[in-house]
C-alpha cells in the first residue's frame, strides 16, 4: 500500500513545490471525493444520516491522508539519515559514524571494563593503482576491498571508510589478540584475492595496517586509540608494507609524527 502511494505521488525525492502540489491535490480531492459519495449515496443535507457520514468521511479521510504521507515523509527520511551515514562508493560507514560510535562505545567501555580495539588499514600503493588502471578501476577495486573486510570482520564490528584508500574497524569488546588476528587475517584474505575487473582482467593489492587496544594502553579518549593505530599503520608502511604493526604505549613516532 505504501509503495503504491510512493509510487502515485513520487514522494521520495520531490522538490518542496511538488510536495505541496501533491498536498494541495489530495486536499481538492477530499470536498470532490464528498460529493461524489452524497451523488452515489442520494444523500440529502436534510437525511438524518447526512451529518454522521459527514464526519465519517472527514475523519477517516484526513487519518488515512495524514497516515499515509507521514509514512512515505518518514520513510525518506530514514532513508536520507541512513545515506549521511554511509559511504557512498563502498557502503561502508563513513567517518560521521564511525566517530559517533567510538564515543558511544567508548563512554560503555568505563562502565563495562571491556576492551575495544581499532584498526587503521591503507591500501599500498594505490596511487600506482589509479595511474595504471585508471581510477574508476580503482573505485573497483576499494568497492571489492571494502567487501573483503566488511565480509572477513564480525558482523558487531563497525568497518568505515575514513578516507581516499584508507579504512578503519572497530572492534568492540575484542582483545589486542583477537584484534591482531581479524587484521592478519584481513591481510591475507587481500593479498591472496585477486580482483577481478569488468574486462576479466585480474589484478592484485595489498594492504598495511596498524592495530590498537584499550587493552595495552588506557587512552583517556578515543582520538587517542585512533592516533596510536594510525601510528601503527604509518610504522607498517615504513618497515616495508603488506603487514600489521601493533601499536606501543610509548610510541617513538608520536613524536616523529608530530614534527
Ligand atoms: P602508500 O602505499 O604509501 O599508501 O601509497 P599510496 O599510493 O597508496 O598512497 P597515496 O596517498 O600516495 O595515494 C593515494 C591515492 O588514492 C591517491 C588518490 O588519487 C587515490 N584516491 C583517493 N580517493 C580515491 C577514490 O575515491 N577513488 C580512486 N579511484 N582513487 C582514490
Ligand atoms: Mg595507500
Ligand atoms: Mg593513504
Amino acid at each position: 500500500m505504501l509503495r503504491i502511494i510512493q509510487n502515485i505521488f513520487y514522494l521520495n525525492e520531490q522538490s518542496r513545490f511538488q510536495r505541496a502540489a501533491q498536498a494541495f491535490l489530495l486536499g481538492i480531492c477530499a470536498p470532490l471525493g464528498w460529493l461524489g459519495i452524497t451523488h452515489v449515496l442520494q444523500l440529502k443535507v436534510v437525511d438524518p444520516l447526512y451529518e454522521v457520514a459527514l464526519y465519517s468521511y472527514i475523519t477517516v479521510g484526513s487519518i488515512f491522508v495524514m497516515v499515509g504521507f507521514a509514512l512515505c515523509i518518514s520513510k525518506s527520511e530514514e532513508h536520507f539519515a541512513r545515506m549521511s551515514l554511509l559511504d557512498p562508493l563502498t557502503s561502508l560507514y563513513n567517518s560521521r559514524y564511525l566517530l559517533t560510535r567510538a564515543d558511544q562505545e567508548f563512554a560503555h567501555l568505563e562502565r563495562t571494563g571491556q576492551n575495544m580495539a581499532l584498526l587503521m588499514a591503507d591500501i599500498d600503493h594505490f596511487k600506482y593503482v589509479n595511474d595504471k588502471y585508471g581510477h574508476s578501476v580503482g573505485d573497483i577495486v576499494l568497492q571489492q576491498i571494502a567487501h573483503i573486510m566488511q565480509t572477513t570482520a564480525r558482523k558487531t564490528d563497525i568497518v568505515a571508510r575514513v578516507g581516499g584508500e584508507e579504512f578503519a574497524l572497530l572492534l568492540p569488546d575484542s582483545t589486542t589478540d583477537g584484534a591482531m588476528r581479524l587484521a592478519e587475517r584481513i591481510r591475507d584474505r587481500i593479498e591472496h584475492t585477486p580482483i577481478v575487473l569488468p574486462d576479466g582482467r585480474t589484478l592484485n593489492v595489498k594492504i598495511s595496517l596498524g592495530v590498537s587496544s584499550t587493552e595495552e594502553f588506557s587512552p583517556q579518549i578515543f582520538n587517542e586509540l585512533y592516533e596510536s593505530a594510525d601510528n601503527a599503520l604509518y610504522r607498517a608502511k615504513r618497515d616495508g608494507r603488506n603487514r600489521v604493526v601493533k601499536a606501543v604505549e610509548t610510541d617513538p613516532l608520536t613524536s616523529e609524527v608530530a614534527c
